[in-house]
């Protein structure tokens, strides 16, 4: 049986830490104790922080986007290009786009991708909300921003078939990114160059 080092509270705050990606219980330590240590310059304003988000997170009704605002701040950019829609798996790889500067567009977030052996279906998934937005005049373009994996791929040929109606160009990602690859663990060169050289579906 391990033995503490510490108290309940700071046991607690180790091991909520511990579960936050990219952190083990080693690294959690770390952190705490770090905390501890600034807990004037940051520990306070962290949890003020954490607070503050927590109070104001939403879903945007329009792309699925997190945002402190509904719409978000994306969606009510007005120096976007209304035109293209980019659809992104998840909140990340919309971040991993923005990033990268790679393109001025609207998003649309998906919830994540199709995966049978995980029972992700369409109805999971915001893949409705997305053929509706294409069918809006204002749009010409929907590029299918996803992970070049074998479920990334599935979804990417499910919602073309959907779009078919849709006076749309659909198009995907340059095949810059490597197969099997996670659209948020590319590099912002290789990412901005899969967007420009986007290929027609
Ligand atoms: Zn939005």
């Amino acid at each position: 049986m391990p033995t503490s080092v510490a108290g309940p509270e700071i046991e607690r705050l180790i091991q909520l830490l511990a579960r936050l990606p990219g952190l083990g219980p080693r690294s959690a330590r770390r952190a705490a104790l770090h905390l501890i240590k600034k807990r004037e310059q940051l520990m306070a304003p962290l949890s003020a922080a954490l607070q503050r988000v927590f109070e104001t997170i939403q879903v945007c009704r329009v792309c699925g986007n997190i945002d402190s605002q509904n719409p978000c701040t994306v969606c009510t950019d007005g120096r976007r290009d209304p035109s293209i829609i980019v659809a992104v798996a998840d909140v990340a790889d919309l971040w991993a786009l923005e990033r990268a500067h790679a393109i001025n567009s609207r998003y649309h977030v998906l919830g994540g991708t199709l995966s049978p052996l995980e029972g992700v279906g369409p109805d999971d998934l915001t893949i409705d909300a997305l053929v509706s937005r294409a069918h809006d005049s204002v749009v010409k373009e929907v590029i299918l921003a996803l992970n070049a994996t074998v479920d990334g791929q599935t979804t990417a040929h499910y919602i073309t078939d959907l779009l078919h109606n849709a006076e749309v160009k659909v198009t995907r990602l340059a095949h810059g990114v490597p197969v099997g690859g996670e659209l948020d663990y590319l590099d912002e060169g290789t990412l901005a160059a899969a967007i420009r050289q986007r290929t027609l579906i």
